[in-house]
């Protein structure tokens, strides 16, 4: 990993131009990825327009000093724009040869489409005719100046779009002008003069003709976006901080619309979708940049560039290639010609969907071009997970007519109902719906409706419009520019294969090939998923095989171990299959919700003496000694760590209202003779009587099994026998048994030596000795406080991290949902404490705890068995403090190894 570089003291203004840059790659904290993608291909000579770049921490200055950038400031962003002047040989607003510079947002991390860019900057009343001398294009220099008073009027002076749009709309009608390109010079004078008109009527000043006003109104403008709601719902989706800022890009402009010898693209060095080895890309002739990715336009597919100008086809090949080879990594361009010479305007690590990321990291080691270390960190742990999402059941797909076909921006089966608005996808998703969000073309106001929706289906825009690459950052299936489909969103209809469907009607489409179905499709599982189940041969996948090839390199790096929470065999199977090598939590009371076995659980509960609950225990021993039987076996000798019963007996028995209410109703038709009343009565008066005020905090874990130490009795019996019956079988089988809820010694030193007769005597009466450790978890923050003590009695640690956030923050895991929304809208929160790990406060138990343990026995295997434990950046957290291992949800397993591989890299490149 490159060095990261946080700049100069007291600079912030960074020059590029000519084959010298200021800045590099390794400043992104400063430059923004844009920024310092143009310096990085400036020092490699690439041809890219000169410019500057204004510093993220301007971003931050702008915001703490209420909107006013320091003077210092202002000064050194003038000094270079005269570098600029002289550097391009022209002047910003000259009535000769003037010059224009684009000014473009650009945070750390990018954030397609969610802030504002103002391009033709500099363009006035008089330098508008020092254009047209310098390009003998009047056509394209008043089109320029069209352009920049709407952008600038829209994004600087806030008029809506909409009324720029209507004065364009209405000129094009005048003079019969089917597409934008159809107006000459005279009808875009027209346009400018009842623009300029609508900025003086709306802001009651004339259009700025200063430049230097323009640049620093353009700068604000673009620093007041980083907090627009879209931006801040982008940074809120994404995990990225609020505070870092973006930087402004100020570059000379290049012009892709002089004629028919001038375009403009963007492209990828392959395929972002699908991971192929494939130049992809997409470009209009005659256009700006904005064209391309609005959507507005459907642009065409950059091979055909090759032969309408191949000079720069070529050249645009060569160097998207060798700007790969430098990154190590896709790359996702942008570029404009300009009468036939090409400029690089951009380059960065392209977005992918996650199958698309598995296929580029292991072909690029196929390769030769990055090595395994570098592939596990061109992955995104998170974006695994897209590969395990189902796919249409090939047969019921089949049988339905294709009804429209789009371009595949991002794979995956998505089936839904059609809505048409974002706010209609997030409403009908509230309310347990799957909406498939249906638009003419997706807006970045559209991210938190394409967030929640099921699939994203456009009539409009290219493979990388703003809905293809959000689409695809996202994961989510994606079809874009499927042009046969009419949209009317006010009327909420689509008409589709001569059909017309309304609101809440099922559509399904395969964002793979395209293909969009009227209708409802079954789903199954992904490849990988049924590889996993054994229902395909691993040999018959090649994504399973790039899969696993990745995850077993992760393997070689990842310091912590990987145990899965599974309380069932199957389950077990399953996170075996995807590479957990132990149980880290069997939670034994889920068993109890098996089929036929609550009734028995009832009885035990119901039983007010030792003896018909021992009797009731005796009843559920076989079966949950089968459970485990099954969950060792399934784990071929790692260990699996049991858990004693740990809720609150009240959650296996019926809702007290329920039961009054079934009491009163037999009352009320005379059958208080039944056997039902009587056992109705009976149940309600020990539900009333196990009724808690506060039961998260009240006689469940440990203190049940000091109650009821029978109950540890049963399990220990139901587990031991289970070892020892395999261990005649031959089999290597490792138990821990863990007693939850710790928070004093001596609850652990009681149970432990019920664990310890019970297991002596099984052992005895089975002949045969299997090991076995006692641990416990440490939930309770007075557990993390005592772990010296505590670690006396135990062989084992498990931190249980979703109770111990609880009980630290004192929020209830159950309710925190009432008000976290609010917590994370006041900034008081950023994540859901219960998702990721608290690390500074619940952490330092964590850490505490760990050390405190290890002081009194330096063997003692620690790990986590709490939700976090399948959390990428929490598990960076446990691998810092040295934890043995995450425990996670099976399917979570490939994610938390890839994550743990990553968190060892990051660490030991760091040390
Ligand atoms: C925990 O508290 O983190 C834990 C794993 O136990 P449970 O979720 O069952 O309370
Ligand atoms: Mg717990």
């Amino acid at each position: 990993m490159a060095k990261k570089s946080s700049g100069k003291a007291g600079k912030h203004v960074y020059f590029f131009g000519k084959g010298k840059a200021e800045g590099n790659r390794t400043m992104k904290d400063v430059l923004g990825g844009k920024g310092s993608g143009l310096a990085e291909m400036t020092n490699a000579g690439l041809p890219v327009p000169p410019g500057f770049t204004i510093a993220t921490s301007v971003c931050t200055l702008y915001y703490k000093n209420k909107g006013k950038i320091p003077p210092a400031v202002e000064k050194e962003m003038l000094t270079h724009l005269k570098r600029l002047e002289a550097t391009a040989k022209a002047q910003l607003g000259a009535a000769k040869n003037p010059l224009l510079v684009s000014v473009r947002s650009g945070a750390k991390f990018s954030m397609p489409g969610m802030m504002d860019t103002i391009l033709n900057l500099g363009l006035n009343d008089v330098s508008v005719e020092g254009l047209k001398a310098r390009t003998a294009n009047g056509r394209f220099s008043f089109d320029s100046y069209r352009r920049f008073i709407q952008m600038y009027g829209s994004v600087v002076l806030e008029i809506p779009k909409a009324d720029f749009e209507h004065i364009f709309e209405d000129v094009k009608k005048t003079k019969n002008a089917k597409l934008d390109t159809d107006l000459d010079e005279a009808a875009l004078r027209d346009v400018v003069t009842r623009y300029k008109k609508l900025v003086k009527d709306k802001t009651k000043k004339d259009f700025p003709q200063d430049p230097l006003a323009q640049l620093r109104g353009a700068r604000d403008a673009v620093f007041r976006s980083w907090q627009n709601p879209r931006a801040k719902e982008y940074r809120r989706i994404y995990d990225i901080p609020d505070h870092i800022g973006t930087a402004v890009n100020v570059q000379a402009m290049v012009f892709g619309n002089t004629g028919d010898r001038s375009g403009t693209g963007v492209g990828f060095t392959r395929n972002p979708a699908t991971g192929a080895k494939e130049f992809f890309g997409e470009f209009l002739i005659n256009a700006q940049g904005e064209d391309v990715v609005a959507g507005i336009r459907t642009p065409k597919p950059i091979l055909e560039l090759e032969s309408v100008m191949p000079h720069a086809y070529k050249q645009l090949r060569q160097i998207t290639t060798r700007l790969e080879k430098h990154y190590k990594d896709i790359q996702d361009f942008e570029f404009t010609i300009q009468e036939d010479e090409l400029f690089m305007l951009q380059t960065r690590s392209g977005k992918r969907t996650g199958y698309a990321a598995v296929i580029i990291a292991t072909d690029m080691v196929a390769e030769k071009l990055v090595t395994p270390k570098d592939a596990l960190l061109m992955v995104e742990p998170e974006s695994l997970s897209q590969l395990l999402s189902p796919i249409f059941d090939p047969k019921d797909w089949k049988a339905l007519p294709v009804a429209s076909k789009g371009l595949p921006a991002s794979p995956g089966a998505a089936s839904g109902q059609i809505v048409f608005t974002a706010d209609d996808a997030v409403e009908w998703t509230r309310q347990g719906k799957q909406a498939m969000l249906v638009r003419k073309e997706t807006v970045p106001d559209d991210i938190h409706g394409m967030f929640v929706a099921q699939g994203i289906l456009t009539a409009t825009g290219g493979m990388t419009s703003h809905a293809a690459v959000v689409g695809r950052q996202m994961g989510k299936p994606s079809i874009v520019g499927a042009g046969s489909l009419e949209i009317d969103e006010r009327g909420k209809t689509l008409k589709i294969a001569g059909k017309t469907m309304r609101e809440g009607e099922w559509l399904s489409f395969d964002g793979l090939s395209g293909e969009v179905k009227i209708g409802q499709v079954a789903t199954k599982p992904s490849e990988i998923l049924q590889v996993i189940n054994g229902e395909m041969k691993p040999g018959n996948s090649d994504i399973y095989q790039r899969f696993e090839r990745l995850l077993s390199w992760a393997d070689k790096y990842r310091k912590l171990g990987i145990r899965a929470n599974a309380d069932q065999p199957d389950q077990a199977k399953i996170a075996y299959n995807f590479g957990a090598r132990g149980i880290g939590l069997c939670r034994t009371e889920h068993m109890f919700f098996g089929e036929g076995r609550i009734p028995i659980v009832q009885k035990m509960i119901l039983a007010d003496n030792e003896a018909d609950r021992r009797a009731a225990l005796n009843e559920l021993l076989p079966l949950q000694r089968s459970d485990f039987y099954g969950v060792f076996k399934e784990m071929n000798g790692s260990p699996v760590t049991i858990r004693t019963i740990d809720p609150p007996l009240h959650e296996f028995l019926p809702k007290r209202e329920d039961l009054m209410v079934q009491q009163a109703t037999m009352e009320a038709t005379g059958k208080t003779g039944s056997p039902e009343y009587a056992e109705t009565k009976k149940l309600l008066h020990r539900v009333e009587q196990l009724h808690e005020f506060n039961p998260m905090l009240g006689h469940r874990g440990v203190r049940l099994g000091i109650s009821y130490p029978e109950i540890t009795e049963m399990q220990t019996r139901a587990i031991i026998e289970a070892a020892c019956q395999l261990a005649k079988e031959g089999k290597k089988v490792l138990p821990e048994i863990m007693i939850p809820l710790v928070g004093e010694v001596r609850e652990l030193t009681d149970q432990k030596a019920v664990v310890v007769r019970v297991a002596d005597a099984v052992m005895k009466e089975r002949g045969i000795k299997v090991a076995y450790l006692v641990g416990t978890m440490i939930e309770v923050p007075r557990g993390a406080l005592t772990a010296g003590e505590i670690a006396k009695e135990a062989d084992f640690f498990s931190f249980g991290t979703n109770d111990l956030t609880q009980l630290t923050y004192g929020f209830s895991r159950d309710d925190i949902g009432k008000f976290l929304g609010a917590y994370q809208d006041r900034k008081i929160l950023q994540k859901d404490p219960f998702a990721s790990l608290d690390t500074t406060g619940v952490g330092q138990l964590v850490a505490m705890g760990t050390e405190r343990g290890r002081a009194t026995k330096a063997t003692l295997k620690v790990g986590v068995c709490g939700e976090h434990g399948g959390d990428p950046s929490s598990i960076h957290f446990f691998d810092k403090v040295g934890l043995n291992y995450v425990s996670c949800s099976p399917y979570r397993v490939p994610v938390a190894r890839l994550a743990a591989a990553q968190a060892a890299l990051q660490q030991s490149a760091l040390s």
